[in-house]
């Protein structure tokens, strides 16, 4: 196939990544094009996984031409050709976790405009000399506090905290801070060998003594003559002596290991830096001002309130009008997306998924680039439908500036306002695959194979169903954190209630609220978005327990008993079974220089992560790899034959919350934020209790096509049915519709939400004046 000059057309031919089946498809150029189809048919495959990846494959040859062979490794998408591709730009969610110094200000670039501005425009002190804009960031030594290192916080200890006990001798342990085992007796021993009495009750100590032993920096070495221990002889040895305050410290910041430093935390309090106040800025560069404020008061400032701040200040001087004139720009795009509650210096850490890609969006609204084709991963994820217009305003505005814009979408409206759309399917895994369709949105309609049809054309509304009369109520509050002052609600049990408002209004703040020791609850389980493992070594069947019972079973073959393999045998995470070249992880790192570092399949086991010797055991035909490799689905037809109840139990748990095109082995680092909180979910469901639970869940359907949805409302209606209750935190109206009591937060976002606008059935919502839900409410209601 040779492209014709000028073609309008991406044309992709034999797509064959993942479960793509071969797919030809053409999609024009310079249009808003979106990828619809249920979980797992194929979509972020054709979107990601071919084009994108083809685009940037084509980017590292033409940057880095000795890259070619790492490609190789790495391997290229799958793809028979692509023609008139131009360069693609990502904006997906799954993502690696931002580093904590990250924050709105950084990913926006608005920090550093903002220090440009303070050093050319701000307001010094008298004789002060201009600073430059890296002294206005605490990530730079120039510009980070000297006493805290630009964190804002320091962190102390107390006598309580390390000796609450105080009645304890210290060989009764009254240092709590102290390691265990040997070290904590080396301890005890110094300051024995020091004079201490260590069997005095603490509190009777001297003042100055225990001033010492808790928080002296002095490390005096002493001689140690150890007593006898259970009939044990010890030779005397060199001890060393470090206080409670030191070690404790000294753990909490240079300690490997997670566990040990958690527990260290606890015998701190972090409080404000007394140098900087928190500002983690040098003395010098908060002497000056903007606006009046200093540059930390602003990054404090929620961005609707920054603007309103800057334009204030604009005309001071004529560098002050430039660069406010495009922090003020820059602002708008990111406000009209409806992040305008977010301040500049609020972590990344602390946003969904939905909020960062959105950021990013406004940030490449303003890059200036065109020619590229946009590749976004459901940037709706979060969006209340008030606000889903200002995204397809930005979304069009993207494609204005001479870019295609291409999109997995499961939000309608993103849906009906596209130029074009790839529906893929028809279902999930080896089932889907294909595109149904390509071509302009209304043409669907004729497409009967097309789940994503009977969705779009559906215009009858939702059959009446009965609301559910409450068992009880759960009241919350009040609550006074983030944006929420002194409110008060009351939560329904046995019944499904969703909370709504638009993005930032409180919600997730307020279901937070609801503990374990409320009255009337039996068990709380949040099922949440966060990754069930960070590293590939955590996947689907470990979550799940499933990997377990696997193990058993291929223990108890013939072959296994006959070699003497154990259930360890057939572990990847530790010595003995797995192939030792990538340590059981499949993969190895390949190091590209001046790019970030990528993963290529092992050279020795090629991703099957385990030696030769124990891939020889088979089971039905198949060997602890090909297991792996089977899709939920596949495996629930291949142990349906088997006699391995528990096993089969656990797949029709996964395949009830729609999750049957998972692989068994695929890493928790491959997984969406709700393809995690589905299998969370799933391994509730797996766990037949009595009594009553509360479920949470926060926007359980993102990344879910419609008929994913029903089958997972459907689920946890059952759940509902079964005496349970279920709190939903939810955009979609579709099921708000059908809940049995709903919380709306709102009007706004951050200062401008935080109230409770109504709560009510969803017939009364759907009236509530005030209330920016009620509309798309009573729309979704028919
Ligand atoms: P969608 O975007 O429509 O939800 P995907 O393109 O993510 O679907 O997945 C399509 C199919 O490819 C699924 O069966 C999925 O399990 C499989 N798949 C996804 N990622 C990988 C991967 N990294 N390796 C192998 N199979 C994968
Ligand atoms: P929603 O769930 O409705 O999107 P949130 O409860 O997440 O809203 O946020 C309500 C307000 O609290 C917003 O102004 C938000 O910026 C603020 N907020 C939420 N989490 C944090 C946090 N970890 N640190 C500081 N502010 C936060
Ligand atoms: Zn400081
Ligand atoms: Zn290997």
């Amino acid at each position: 196939m040779h492209s014709r000059p000028h073609d309008p057309f991406v044309r992709v031919r034999g797509a064959r990544e993942h479960n793509l089946q071969g797919v030809d498809v053409d999609i024009p150029r310079d249009v808003l094009a979106v990828f619809t189809g249920v979980s797992g048919s194929g979509k972020s495959s054709l979107a990601f996984g071919t084009i994108y990846a083809e685009a940037q494959r084509r980017y590292f040859e033409s940057v880095a031409p000795y890259a070619r062979r790492l490609i190789h490794q790495v391997g290229a998408p799958k793809v028979g050709e692509i023609t008139g591709l131009p360069p693609a730009v990502s904006l997906q969610q799954r993502r690696s976790a931002p580093t904590s110094r990250s924050s709105v200000g950084t990913v926006t670039t608005l920090s550093n405009s903002l220090r440009m501005l303070f050093s050319r425009a701000g307001t010094y002190p008298e004789g002060a000399e201009r600073l430059d804009s890296d002294a206005f960031s605490p990530n730079t030594a120039a510009g980070a506090c000297p006493e805290c290192h630009g964190l804002g916080r320091v962190h102390r200890t107390t006598e309580e905290l390390l000796v609450p006990d105080p009645s304890l001798s210290i060989r009764e342990g009254a240092v709590a801070a102290w390691p265990g085992a040997w070290q904590g007796k080396n301890l005890r021993d110094v300051l024995d060998t020091l004079g201490h009495d260590v069997d005095r009750p603490w509190r009777e100590l001297p003042p100055e003594d225990r001033e010492w032993i808790l928080f002296t920096d002095e490390q005096p070495v002493v001689t140690v003559h150890p007593v006898r221990d259970a009939g044990r002889i010890q030779r005397p040895y060199q001890g060393t002596y470090m206080s409670a305050r030191r070690y404790v410290m000294k753990t909490f910041s240079d300690s490997k290991s997670q566990t040990l430093r958690a527990k260290a935390e606890r015998f701190l309090t972090s409080a404000p830096c007394p140098a900087c106040g928190g500002s983690r800025l040098r003395p010098e560069a908060m002497a000056v001002t903007f606006a009046g404020r200093t540059i930390a008061e602003l990054a404090a400032l929620p961005l609707s309130e920054l603007a309103d701040a800057l334009a204030g200040a604009a005309d001071s001087s004529e560098t002050a009008r430039v660069l406010t004139g495009d922090l003020l720009a820059r602002i708008a795009t990111v406000t009209e997306l409806g992040l305008g509650y977010l301040s500049p210096d609020r972590a990344t850490p602390t946003l969904s998924a939905g909020e960062l890609q959105r950021l990013r969006l406004a940030t490449q609204l303003r890059s200036g680039l065109f020619g590229v084709v946009y590749v976004l991963d459901e940037p709706s994820a979060g969006l209340h439908p008030a606000d889903t217009e200002a995204l397809l305003t930005v979304l069009d505005r993207l494609k204005d500036a001479g870019n295609s814009v291409f999109v997995v979408e499961h939000h309608l409206d993103v849906v009906r306002h596209a130029d074009w759309l790839v529906d893929v399917g028809p279902q999930a895994g080896e089932h889907g695959g294909k595109v149904l369709h390509s071509g302009p949105v209304a043409e669907l309609a004729g497409v009967d194979a097309s789940a994503t049809a009977r969705f779009l054309f559906n215009d009858e509304p939702p059959a009446d169903r009965q609301v559910r009369t409450p068992q009880g109520w759960l009241k919350l509050g009040p609550v006074s954190r983030h944006n929420l002052r002194e409110v008060t609600a009351e939560v329904p049990l046995g019944a499904f209630t969703a909370v709504t408002g638009v993005s930032g209004s409180g919600k997730s703040t307020l279901v937070g609220e609801i503990t374990e020791e409320l009255a009337g609850v039996g068990r709380l389980v949040c099922v949440d978005q966060k990754p069930i493992g960070r590293t590939p070594r955590s996947n689907l069947a470990t979550y799940t327990g499933l990997f377990d019972v696997v193990r058993k079973v291929f223990a108890a073959t013939g072959t296994a008993k006959e070699r003497g393999y154990g259930v360890g045998r057939f572990s990847f995470n530790v010595a003995g079974g797995r192939c030792e070249t990538c340590q059981g992880e499949g993969f190895v790192s390949v190091e590209l220089l001046f790019l970030p570092s990528t993963y290529a399949p092992c050279p020795d086991c090629a991703g099957a992560r385990y030696n030769p010797e124990t891939l020889e055991v088979t089971y039905h035909g198949r060997n602890i790899a090909q297991v792996l490799d089977l899709t939920v689905e596949a495996a629930a037809d291949f142990f349906a034959d088997t006699d391995t109840p528990a096993v089969v139990r656990s797949l029709r748990t996964l395949l009830d919350v729609g999750l049957g095109y998972l692989r068994l082995g695929q890493p928790a680092t491959e997984l969406s934020g709700g393809e995690a909180q589905r299998i969370k979910l799933a391994s509730e469901l797996q766990r037949v209790r009595r009594g009553h639970t509360l479920y949470l869940l926060d926007e359980p359907t993102t990344g879910l096509h419609p008929a994913d949805v029903e089958v997972l409302t459907h689920r946890l209606h059952e759940l509902v049915d079964a005496g349970n209750s279920v709190v939903v935190v939810e955009h979609d109206m579709a099921v708000v519709a059908g809940a049995d009591w709903v919380i709306d937060l709102g009007p706004g976002g951050g200062d401008r939400g935080g109230l409770i606008v109504a709560a009510g059935t969803p017939a009364q919502v759907a009236r509530a004046e005030g209330s920016r839900t009620a509309p798309y409410l009573a729309r979704a209601r028919g």
